[in-house]
């Protein structure tokens, strides 16, 4: 018997009840090179195999307490996803039930006693296919990366760089998901540039792209922790994700926001409500529970929203707190929150 001078050295669980059966082939194997292990009974297999993961499984099928189609069965249902060759060892003159072996788990099968030149052979082929699989296995683990990647670049828009109206869907519902499993507060925030119409027409589109990925830029860096989502919602739309967030700490992004972008004062020449660009906001804030949905939150986010509109613009609203930011800011000696 060669060793194969291609295919790797193996470990093979060798699991035969006869002491005998298993010293000839621990001999053949070991002079190919493979590393042995062996049993003496289906549960010594069962624990070895967990224990060692081999490459390969020779085994039995006549065996006292547990025969080798139980082995198998066992085996298989160890590696859920994974596959571990398996070849029977049947007795001369004790046929192999071989539809029976395969029922069990088992790829292949050899007549003891086991001719050293058959077994080198079943035993190349057999590498042959777990190297095909591992080839196959690498691939789609490949693909499956190339395809996250693709799904976030996806996801993106790609005039801010922020999330985008799919990927917002997605992760909104994702996190109403966690939120009711921990009964955590959940808060969703929308808003847009108050007038950017207007903004648009007296400066033009370029600028007012400009005036969107600033605004982006200033949202994301509000939304610091590695959960809070910033999304482009259309147009001159945004909305905002912030997990485990109570009411009270929505009102205080508001404001934050608010006073950045005061300071930062992009000029908005035509804006009736301040010389500078400025945002309203509407957000709505909950536990959820098995009637939230994504679109549910939207809506009562982006009703808040025009209520903040309504009141005068430049502002947050949140109906289950019935304040606005502007109130808050007038009234910052009561305990609002
Ligand atoms: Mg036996």
């Amino acid at each position: 018997m060669r060793a194969p001078d291609i295919e790797p050295s193996l470990t093979i669980l060798v699991v035969d009840d006869q002491a005998a059966a298993r010293a000839v082939l621990r001999g053949e194997l070991e002079h190919a090179r493979h590393r042995v292990l062996e049993a003496r009974s289906g549960a010594e297999a069962l624990s070895l195999f967990l224990r060692h993961q081999p490459d390969l499984v020779l085994l039995d099928v006549e065996m006292p307490d547990h025969d080798g189609y139980w082995v198998a069965r066992e085996l298989r249902q160890a590696e859920p996803g994974g596959w571990t060759p398996i070849i029977f060892l049947s007795g001369l003159g004790n046929d192999l039930d071989l539809h029976r072996g395969i029922e069990a788990g088992g790829d292949d099968y050899l007549v003891k006693p086991v001719s050293a030149i058959v077994l080198a052979a079943k035993l190349r082929a057999m590498q042959r296919l777990l190297t095909m699989r591992n080839r196959l296995v690498t691939l789609s683990e490949e693909l499956n990366e190339a395809n996250q990647k693709l799904k976030h670049l996806v996801e993106l828009d790609s005039l801010t760089g922020l999330v985008n109206r799919g990927g917002l869907d997605r992760g909104l519902f994702n996190e109403i998901v966690a939120a009711r499993r921990d009964q955590l507060p959940l808060t969703l925030v929308m808003c847009d540039v108050d007038y950017f119409k207007l903004y648009n027409d007296s400066l033009g589109h370029l600028q007012g792209d400009a005036c969107l990925r600033q605004v982006a830029e200033l949202l994301k860096q509000v939304c610091r922790r590695p959960r809070d989502v910033a999304a482009r919602y259309g147009g001159e739309e945004f909305a905002l994700i912030l997990p485990n967030t109570p009411r009270s700490g929505a009102m205080t992004f508001a404001r934050a926001f608010l006073r950045v972008m005061a300071k930062l004062a992009l000029p908005h020449p035509d804006s009736p409500v301040a010389g500078h660009v400025t945002v309203s906001g509407g957000i709505t804030t909950c536990v959820p529970d098995a009637s939230t949905t994504a679109q549910g939150m939207i809506m009562r986010a982006d009703e808040a929203l025009y209520a903040a509109k309504a009141h005068g613009r430049n502002r947050f609203f949140s109906f289950e707190m019935q304040l606005d930011t502007e109130e808050h800011l007038s009234t910052q000696h009561g305990d609002l929150s």
